[in-house]
């Protein structure tokens, strides 16, 4: 046995995505113990830098000590008891772990259902609200990852709470890379994930809890089902209130150095200039994509400019083409899960480490597996579609992406 040394690749898939430098040297400092005066100074300013990503003032705001997927977990098996029922929106894989979530609590989960790739309808949400008054909790996911499809979350929270219903929040893709307003939304059990928008190592899950749902937590009849992520056991560490912090399990010290400066560049680069990055990286993108005759799976409104679902062209081997993309170029995009298997590429656009470079280098490399697959098209197209695009942000008056697609076929 060696040393393992990790093979170079450029992340450009669903997460995790490359990760900057200054976060993968944060994480190397000396481990402090997890009740050391200055670890706990730290994980003050972690919360403080997660109430300004998360754009709220919520006292219960933090990382917790595990992926994201077990944000998700925290959230329903603090708020749902046996025997509440829970409006879970499905338009994806992630809505669909929502729901086992609320089963697997002995809740009960009225799924309102869409085709993948559809953000949530606001409409149906009201029918099944209106159908089931008095129901506990309304979850969702703001950004699916499996389909590339934003939700309007301002809108469902607010009729949530029309209905006197919590809200429960998927984050993980979003947080970051496109707006996310807690306290502006009204949300209130809301969880993320560092490895995508956030670019920092995976492991680790930011939550954030109104005042309502902690009394909601506070109310339940029975403790949580979980020893580990019950939240008034968690909080004993994260928050500790007047007696003080004590031990409940020891923290990931390193990763939330690397956290904590995840989060400081995200500050320093300001959040709203982290959403307009990601949409412009986006819209470079896409410039490309389409001298190649390539279509997004979600309608041009509801599109994640950080996920960028693909629909693979008839006649096409979708898996030789990310093959190609990985011998070639070291680059790894992601495949289509569950029903969109085959079907679709998975293309992330996530996080500080995101450059044209790596934008140019796919483009180019796409390009070739497809013209190795009998594609007609002209070799250099969507570099240089991707580079007007480029250049248009940097200089006003420059064509924008449909006329640059134009200008480059010409
Ligand atoms: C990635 C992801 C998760 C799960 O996060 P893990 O860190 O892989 O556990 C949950 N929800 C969404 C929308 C995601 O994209």
């Amino acid at each position: 046995m060696e040393s393992f040394i990790a093979p170079r690749r450029i992340l450009m898939g669903a997460g995790p995505t490359e990760i900057p430098n200054r976060v993968l040297s944060a994480t190397a400092r000396p481990t402090l113990g997890h009740l050391d005066p200055a670890f706990v100074a730290l994980m003050e300013e972690v919360k403080a830098l997660l109430r300004y990503a998360f754009r709220t003032t919520n006292d219960v705001t933090f990382p917790l000590s595990a992926p994201g997927s077990a944000g998700m977990e925290v959230c329903f098996v603090n708020l749902v008891e046996p025997g509440d029922r829970v409006i879970v929106c499905r338009n994806g894989v992630f809505g669909e772990r929502m729901r086992e979530n609320v089963v697997r609590l002995g809740g009960e989960a009225i799924v309102v259902d869409h085709e993948w790739g559809e953000p949530v309808s606001v409409e149906r949400l009201a029918e099944a609200l209106r159908a089931n008054p008095g129901v506990k909790a309304v979850a969702f996911v703001h950004a699916e990852t499996s389909t590339g499809a934003q939700s309007d979350a301002a809108e469902i929270c607010a009729l949530a709470e029309a209905h006197g219903a919590l809200t429960i929040v998927d984050t993980v893709t979003s947080l970051g890379g496109t707006p996310v307003c807690v306290d502006e939304w009204g949300a209130d059990a809301v969880y993320s994930g560092t490895q995508k928008c956030l670019a920092c190592p995976p492991g680790l899950a930011p939550v954030t809890f109104s005042p309502r749902a902690i009394a909601a937590v506070k109310a339940r009849k029975a403790p949580a089902q979980s020893w580990f992520l019950d939240l008034n056991l968690v909080l004993g560490y994260w928050d500790g209130g007047d007696g003080g912090r004590s031990y409940h399990h020891t923290a990931p010290v390193n990763a939330i150095y690397g956290l904590h400066e995840a989060l400081v560049m995200l500050k320093e680069e300001g959040l709203e200039q982290s959403w307009t990055r990601h949409r412009d990286n986006h819209e470079i993108l896409k410039a490309g994509l389409g001298t190649m005759g390539l279509d997004f799976l979600v309608d041009a409104d509801h599109r994640l400019p950080q996920m960028n679902v693909i629909k693979v062209p008839d006649g096409i081997d979708e898996a030789a083409v990310r093959r190609d993309l990985m011998a070639e170029h070291a680059i790894d995009i992601g495949a289509g899960l569950g029903p969109l298997a085959g079907r679709v590429w998975r293309i992330g656009l996530m996080g500080q480490a995101v450059r044209l470079e790596n934008i140019m280098r796919l483009l180019s490399g796409l390009e070739t597996a497809l013209i190795r697959q009998g594609r007609d098209l002209k070799r250099g197209n969507a570099i240089c579609a991707a580079r007007h695009v480029a250049a248009s942000f940097a200089r006003a008056g420059a064509p924008t992406g449909e006329r640059a697609i134009a200008a480059c076929a010409a």
